[in-house]
This record gives C-alpha cells, structure tokens and sequence, in this order.
C-alpha cells in the first residue's frame, strides 16, 4: 500500500521554520515513496485560528513548492465525524459521561495533591448517570482506559516506547460544551483521511498513547508514528520568536530561494550521509531516510543557512538568478541593460547569500557609493594615498584597451616600478571605487564599470579625502 502522509498546521499564526521543516519531512516521505502528501487545517480554536493564516500557511508552502496532493481538509467543517465517534465510544462502554464539577475535582486535587483523576464516574450506575442527566448537569466524556496495562508503540524515530496507564488516567475526550478534543479529531481524521503514517514534531510525543488509545476504542488501525526532533535556537532552547525570525515569510522577503531554504530545512535532523550537503530537492528526495532521522534536537543556524543559500547561488545560472530578483524586484535596475546586470551577479553571486544581499552588495555597480566608512577612510588613506591614486589617475586616463586584463598588466607594472605594495594601491582605489575595502576582483570591477564611471569616482575621493 502506498503511504499517506499530512501535515497539519493550527492556524493561529504563521508558517514557521519548524512547521515548514514538519511539512517538507512529510512531502519527502511521501514524494520519496510515491505516496500521497495531504494538509489537513486544524482550525477548531476558533478564538486563536484565522483566516489570514490559513492564507499565510498556504502561501508559504506554494512559495516553498510544497505542494499537496487533494483539496485542503477543515477540522472545522468535519464535526458531525467527531460527534458520531464521541457517540460510538459512548455506546460501546469505552468511553462514559463524568458530571464531576470544577470544584469536586479541585477538592480532590488541594486533598490528594495530585492531578491525576481518580475515575470518579467510571463505574457509576446507569441509574446515576440517568438522575444527572435529567437536570441537565454538564458532563465531559472521559475514555475508559483500560486499566493495569500499558500502551507501546514503536516509533520510527525515537524506537520502542511504552507508556503505562497508570499514566495517562481516563482523559477528556469531549469537554462540558461537547466540543471535542485535539486527540480525538485528530484520531477521527487521520483515519477518514487513510493516514498511514504520523510525521510530526516531538512535542507530540505525549498525545500519541493517548491517539493510539482511542484508535483500539473505536476499532481502527493504527498509523506508524514517527516524531522529528525539536529544533533549537543557539542557546539549545526550543526555537521560538525570542530567537529572532522563525517566519518562512521573513527568509522569503529577504531574497533566500526556497530551494535552499528546503536544503538547509533537510539538515535540520537529517543528513544525507555523504559529504555533499548542497543538494537541490530531487536529490534530497533520492537520498531521504525517514528512518535516518536524529533523535537529537537540531540548532538552528543562520550562518549555515547562509552558507548553503549561497551554494545554490553559485550553482545557479546568472540568467535563473536575475529572474529569481525580478520575481522579488520587478524593476531591478531597470536602467541598466541586461548583459551588464548578468555580468555583475555573475561576479558577485558567490559572495552573497540572498538574492536580497545580492542586490544590496552590487549598489556600487549602479550608482556611485553615497558614502565612505570613516573608520575604513582612516585605514585606507595615509598621507601618500592622495598621490599614488593621483599617479594612477592619469595612467587610467591614457589606457585605451579597457579591458581586465590589460587594466591588470598597466597597473601592476606601476606598483613595480614605484616598488608599491598591492595594499597601498588597490586597497584605496577599491574604496574610492567601490565604496567598500572587500569584493571580487578589483579589474574585473573596473572593467565591468567603465573608464568614465571609474575616472569619476577617483576624482570625487581625491577631493573628498
Ligand atoms: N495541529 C498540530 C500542531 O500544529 C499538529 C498535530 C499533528 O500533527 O498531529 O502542532
């Protein structure tokens, strides 16, 4: 049987690192194993869920290319389905209606000082129940756990786990309202929905003997479950807002292609065994092994991100990249043709990590730099600076063959025949240039620009230094 997996989002906020990297495990397992890849929207607070992020969610994982398989399921479309169950557990004895109030149970708690419920409805008469029920007391349903035994699973991840009763107590299943609860809607659903295998963050762990619990109550199958490792921020806490930005929307807005965020997302617990951690998402899909998962929580860590972003930038062709910043700046330069802006992202992409970087890193291409490091100038331009930027102003003027190479020829015979070191040259005409003491290759900078442009920007730093 093919598996069928899902993803299932609360929408009370939106699509963040932890849940992409949920969905993107899961479309691997299903993509992986030609199997079926399903979101089901888990709205039933109703007070916390919003439309907005429903949108936000989706939008995310079209941007991401994490796309579904079916129309999107609605917890809160589907409750004649958790009443019908409610309705089963009731009947056949595995569940029953408890009229304890707040207050006796409180009462049992402040004496006992535990949480634990002691069953008090578990065996009470039909009588009982019956008396209640004509005064229109409220009541929760609680499932009757059997009792003396323990539930255990085997999950794909974490390996054996056994959980005794003793444990778990008859929990609610349905609340005084009626409404009923998350493991139990998401016990009816993953069944309607042929959910065979339950993908999802550790932070589940607890509910799954309690699911497992109510699939054996209602006679259904039980998927296999495998629980993915929290992600942490650098100080090993789980990743939340407090680590800064944890919104796939953010990485989205600043340039980052949602193949490599999908790369970097697929190390986060997993690896593929091999050096080459750069990988697009046919490959990863290839080499994913939901059993290879770590136990181990995964720190999150931007400079890694970075790192594999700009990896995929470098294998990137500069005609893929210019349209991946159109996608995001529609009127990039639009000044400028495009053989030149294909030239510059070709000497700038492998030193930048985003396509928003790159777009901030190459301004000097475009327009004279608006200003000057003060603390830069000061290392840059000692007292003979103005003078052998001075000398190279002219030579520049009389180069006709403007081209890296013989730019390269021209100015290293000057630093030889003055014995001038690289520093002392380049490092102030890369500043008065640029703007900046860092870059690619400084001919290829001034070959790209122009004799014009170039022989500006000198002139300008010689009367400003
Ligand atoms: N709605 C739950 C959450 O957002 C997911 C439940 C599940 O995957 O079973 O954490």
């Amino acid at each position: 049987m093919n598996p069928c997996v899902r993803f299932a989002p609360s929408p009370t906020g939106q699509l963040h690192i932890g849940g992409a990297r949920t969905a993107l495990f899961n479309y691997l397992f299903a993509r992986k194993n030609s199997g079926k890849f399903l979101v089901r929207i888990e709205d039933t607070d109703l007070e916390r869920s919003k439309q907005e992020y429903i949108d936000q969610i989706c939008e995310s994982m079209t941007w991401l290319g994490l796309t579904w398989d079916d129309d999107l399921v609605y917890q809160s479309k589907r409750t004649d389905g958790y009443e019908k169950a409610i309705r089963s557990l009731l009947e056949s004895g595995n569940a029953y209606r408890c009229f304890a109030s707040k207050d006796e149970l409180e009462k049992i708690r402040d004496k006992t000082g535990s949480y634990s419920y002691s069953g008090l409805w578990r065996d009470r008469s039909e009588k009982d129940i019956q008396v209640e029920m004509e005064e229109g007391k409220a009541f929760t349903v609680r499932l009757r756990v059997p009792g003396g035994k323990e539930t255990i699973f085997n999950d794909l991840i974490y390996g054996t786990i056994t959980v005794s009763h003793s444990e778990l107590n008859d929990f609610i299943i349905a609340r005084s309202d009626g409404s009923p609860v998350y493991n139990l809607t998401n016990v009816v659903d993953d069944s309607d929905m042929g959910i065979t295998h339950v993908i999802r963050g550790e932070d589940h762990i607890a509910n799954t003997p309690k699911q497992i619990l109510i699939y054996q109550a209602l006679g259904l199958d039980v998927p296999t479950f495998a629980h993915l490792p929290m992600i942490l921020g650098q100080d090993k806490k789980r990743l939340s807002k407090r680590h800064g930005a944890t919104g796939v929307q953010f990485y989205c807005n600043e340039g980052y292609q949602p193949e490599a965020l999908l790369n970097y997302l697929s190390l986060l617990g997993w690896n593929p065994g091999t050096e080459e951690e750069v990988m697009s998402l046919d490959e990863i899909i290839q080499k994913f092994d939901l059993t290879m998962v770590h136990k181990k929580g995964a720190v999150f860590d931007e400079k890694k991100l970075n790192w594999i972003s700009g990896q995929h930038l470098v294998k990137q062709s500069n005609e893929s990249i210019l349209s991946g910043i159109e996608i995001i700046r529609k009127d990039w330069r639009i000044d400028f043709d495009k053989a030149f802006k294909l030239s510059v992202i070709n000497l700038m992409k492998i030193r930048s990590k985003s396509l928003v970087d790159l777009m901030t890193q190459t301004d000097y291409f475009f327009s004279d730099p608006h200003e000057f490091g003060e603390k830069d100038v000061r290392k840059i331009w000692k007292n003979d600076t103005s003078d052998i930027v001075s000398d190279i102003q002219i030579i520049l003027m009389k180069i006709d063959q403007w081209d890296g190479e013989s730019l390269e020829k021209k100015l290293k015979s000057f630093m030889e025949e003055k014995g001038l070191g690289f520093g002392k040259v380049m490092k102030p005409i890369r500043l008065a240039i640029c703007g900046t003491i860092n870059g690619p290759s400084l001919f290829e900078i001034l070959s790209l620009l122009g004799k014009d442009i170039c022989l500006r920007r000198l002139k300008r730093a010689l009367s400003q230094f």
